[in-house]
């Protein structure tokens, strides 16, 4: 007779370093998402793995859990061709929103499970919730719905579409448990083989405000993800993209949703818009057939015209929405009260950033969660407006602080400065694109 069912079995094989059987796993994880699993005991699994590792067969059935922990989607009688985009978390990492409205306004359908902050990096929802009145929380017939008549749907992955996720991504970020590379394959790759789409675009960050720290290390995980979506038939491209310093220039919420906005508007220049470029323009060439180049240029002018800014305003307004807010994002967006501005302490080139510092100064005004579910302040944040290779001035005005206090914003603006490096000599900037993997 077999031993009764005992779910520390499963944590105990990975603390003592064995391999867990593909069965158990996926029992133990559809036990979980369902809540019969309470979260102490993930939490140590999840600490288990993290230490010891998983290897292939632990991977792809802690995947294949998560998938059929929710519903899959079928966008099969689509009339566009369609895409996902995701990334696996940085600073001012804003591509989502630039990207999904922009590629939308040139033929493709979007369909995009997000996810929310984790660690020091910002999460799509909660830059969208800022929006007054935005929801996340579609049904799967809603978010088809939507993806058929605008191109374009943002969701959270919710009891219906793969909760498995959602639970342990909360959980991941409560426990020290994000940067671990099964961990974030899994969890990036769920969501987006759990909606059938002709490609996946994989924006796999690299540097300090990532949780990969290296391109090295960033291109081991890239190739897990490829070789997850390829083993199940998905065509899918991965770009390891720099992220040694903060993407764009906003970090928190509200005021990650202006500046997307004013590059959708065709008002701002700069790396985010140049990177989400880079995806429509991949995603246009490999579904189309478009030229690269070509691509690249319908993008920019999809940005300079409007058309990005309209596909963008009835996202918002097809998901509850104030579409105003793209007419009048300071009008419309919640403001701290507080504005400090940031002035530079040295005179030369910058020379490095520590993007993970500049996160978690923001985090810690409010904009991202220390506990599980906590509720963010969509109103906080900060902008930075120097990238490495830029020339300062000590005392030159070089970014700003929204915070709820004086003594908030003083200790955000020295965490902030503390984290910038300045060179006496010319600093080269670095690659926005490292290196691409799959086909
Ligand atoms: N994005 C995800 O969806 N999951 C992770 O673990 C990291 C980034």
């Amino acid at each position: 007779m077999s031993a009764p069912w005992d779910p520390r079995s499963v944590v105990e094989r990975k603390r003592d370093g064995g391999v867990i059987a593909s069965d158990a796993l996926r029992r133990f994880v559809l036990e979980f998402a369902s809540g019969e699993i309470p979260d102490y005991l993930a939490s140590a699994f999840l600490m288990a793995a993290f230490i010891r590792g998983l290897d292939e067969d632990e991977t792809d059935a802690l995947l294949d859990a998560m998938i059929d922990s929710g519903d899959r989607l079928d966008l099969g009688n689509l009339s566009r061709p369609s895409v996902d985009k995701h990334s696996t978390g940085g600073v001012a990492d804003d591509v989502t929103l630039v990207f999904a409205p922009l590629a939308a306004s040139l033929g493709l359908a979007v369909a995009k499970l997000s996810g929310r902050g984790l660690g020091h990096t910002g999460g799509t929802l909660d830059k969208l919730e800022a929006i007054p009145g935005f929801r996340t929380d579609l049904s799967a017939e809603a978010f088809l719905r939507q993806v058929d008549d605008i191109g374009v749907a943002i969701a959270a992955q919710g009891p219906s579409m793969v909760p498995a996720d959602g639970a342990l991504y909360a959980l991941r970020d409560a426990t020290g448990t994000v940067p671990a590379v099964p961990l974030i394959a899994t969890s990036v790759m769920s969501k987006k083989l759990a909606v059938s789409t002709d490609l996946i675009l994989l924006d796999v960050k690299a540097g300090s405000g990532a949780f990969m720290k290296d391109v090295d290390a960033a291109s081991h995980l890239a190739r897990i993800c490829v070789g997850l979506a390829e083993r199940r038939g998905r065509r899918v491209r991965a770009a390891v993209t720099d992220m040694s310093q903060p993407l764009g220039e906003a970090v928190g919420n509200a005021v990650a949703v202006r500046e997307s906005i004013e590059i959708l508007r065709g008002e701002r220049a700069g790396r985010l818009r140049d990177l989400a470029v880079v995806f429509v323009a991949e995603a246009l060439a490999i579904l189309g057939g478009t030229p690269r180049e070509r691509a690249r240029s319908d993008a920019l002018a999809a940005l300079e015209d409007g058309r990005a800014l309209e596909v963008f305003r009835r996202l918002v307004e097809a998901q509850g929405g104030d579409p105003a807010v793209a007419d009048d994002p300071v009008g419309r967006l919640p403001a701290a009260p507080v504005r400090v501005p940031i002035t530079a302490g040295a005179t030369g080139w910058v020379s490095g950033i520590d993007a993970e510092e500049v996160g978690r100064a923001a985090a810690d005004l409010g904009a991202g969660r220390h506990r599980k579910g906590e509720v963010l302040d969509p109103a906080v944040g900060l902008v930075l407006s120097v990238g490495v290779g830029d020339e300062v001035a000590s005392g030159r005005e070089i970014g700003v602080v929204l915070a709820r206090s004086e003594d908030d914003a003083a200790a955000a603006s020295a965490r902030v400065l503390n984290a910038i490096a300045t060179s006496a000599t010319v600093v080269e900037r670095p690659p926005l694109v490292h290196a691409w993997f799959g086909r």
